[in-house]
Order: C-alpha cells, then structure tokens, then sequence
C-alpha cells in the first residue's frame, strides 16, 4: 500500500492536492476535518463536540480523533492506500497513527508537507470562507488562532516523522498543477 500523510498549515491546499493524489493513485482520502463536518451536519454527539473546539479553531481532543480516524481506516481495509489530510494534528495522533499501521502490517511511505506562508495562508482562507461556509473560515482572529494552533502542537509531527528519515517539504506556491508534480516527484523517489 501507498500511505501518505498531506501535511501543512491550514488553506495550504491540502483538500485540493489530496483530491489530486486520489485519482492519480487511487487512494482511500480520509480528512479528519470533513469527517468532523460531516458529524456536525448531522447533529451527532460527535459532531457536537466537535463544534465546540471547531468553533474557535481549536483542536478537537486526541481521544475522540483518534477513534474517529481508527473506525473510519478499519471500515476500509481493502483499499491500495490511505492518505490522511488534517491527520496527524499531534504527536500523540502521530504515535497513535502508526500503531494503527502496524497492526495491518503497513507503514507510512512519506509525509508530504506543503510550504506555504502564513500571509498567503491568511488571505486563501479568507477567500475560500466567502464560498466555503466554514465559519471558522470567516473570522481573521479564528484564523491566527488555527495558525498558532499549528505552530505549536502540529508543526512537531513534521519532526516527528523526520526523526525516521520519512518527512520531505513542498513548495506550495505555484500553480495547482506545479504543486502536483512536485509532489509526484517526490512520492516517486519514494516508491
Ligand atoms: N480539527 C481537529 N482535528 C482534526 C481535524 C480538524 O481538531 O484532526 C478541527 C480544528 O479545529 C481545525 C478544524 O477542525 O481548525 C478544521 O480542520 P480542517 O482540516 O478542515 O481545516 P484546514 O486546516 O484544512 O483548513
Ligand atoms: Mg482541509
């Protein structure tokens, strides 16, 4: 199997480039953040907690995301690949995460993880929130609050992964398709 971690700061194109790597390698895509708004579309006690970390940009407890990401990999067992976007958030769910792994007898092919800015980050979110219907999307100080987020309690895990030889960095500004081959290329040297 092909398992890939898309890693980087929020509205650093993961979902697009995700939606990409799908196709072009028929991966299972498991992003914890649409699974959570799916929950929350729905009104489940799941999703209702959710929200109430969602809402102000912070992360949803380890416990509860590790679970959710566990059912969700365990109800898809035949698949040629995962690739987790928005997952692991933490070195705990990092930790977590290859356990999982190991005990369907794979392992983690890289960490992918898109370079990108925190200005240009910034102003792409604030783009996307007038079409996405995300609020935590639409509010500048929400924003910096998932930033500071990221910098502290998810940028480790790209060291985390590092420390095995398994992390390579992106340039994520181009054009989608530059970003695409870029990150082709490297899951190539990879395979
Ligand atoms: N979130 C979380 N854990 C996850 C995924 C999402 O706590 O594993 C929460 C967190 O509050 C985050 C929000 O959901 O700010 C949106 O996540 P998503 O990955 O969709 O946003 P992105 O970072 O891609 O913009
Ligand atoms: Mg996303």
């Amino acid at each position: 199997m092909l398992n890939l971690i898309l890693f980087g700061p929020p509205g650093s194109g993961k979902g697009t480039q995700a939606a990409k790597l799908v196709d072009e390698y028929q991966l299972l895509h498991i992003s914890t953040g649409d699974l959570f708004r799916y929950e929350m579309g729905n009104n489940t006690p799941l999703g209702l907690e959710a929200k109430s970390y969602i809402e102000k940009g912070e992360l949803v407890p380890d416990s509860v995301t590790i679970g959710m990401l566990r059912n969700k990999v365990e109800a898809n067992p035949d698949v040629m690949g995962y690739i987790f976007d928005g997952f692991p958030r933490t070195e705990t769910q990092a930790e977590a995460l290859n356990t999982l792994l190991a005990e369907l007898g794979e392992e983690l092919t890289v960490l992918l993880a898109l370079d990108v800015d925190d200005e240009e980050i910034i102003s792409r979110i604030l783009e996307r929130g007038k079409t996405s219907g995300r609020p935590d999307d639409n509010d500048e100080s929400i924003i910096r609050n998932r930033i500071e987020v990221y910098n502290r309690e998810t940028a480790p895990v790209f060291d985390y992964y590092d420390s095995f030889g398994k992390s390579e960095k992106i340039d994520g500004i181009g054009t989608i398709e530059e970003i695409f081959d870029r990150l082709v290329a490297t899951i190539q040297t990879r395979i």
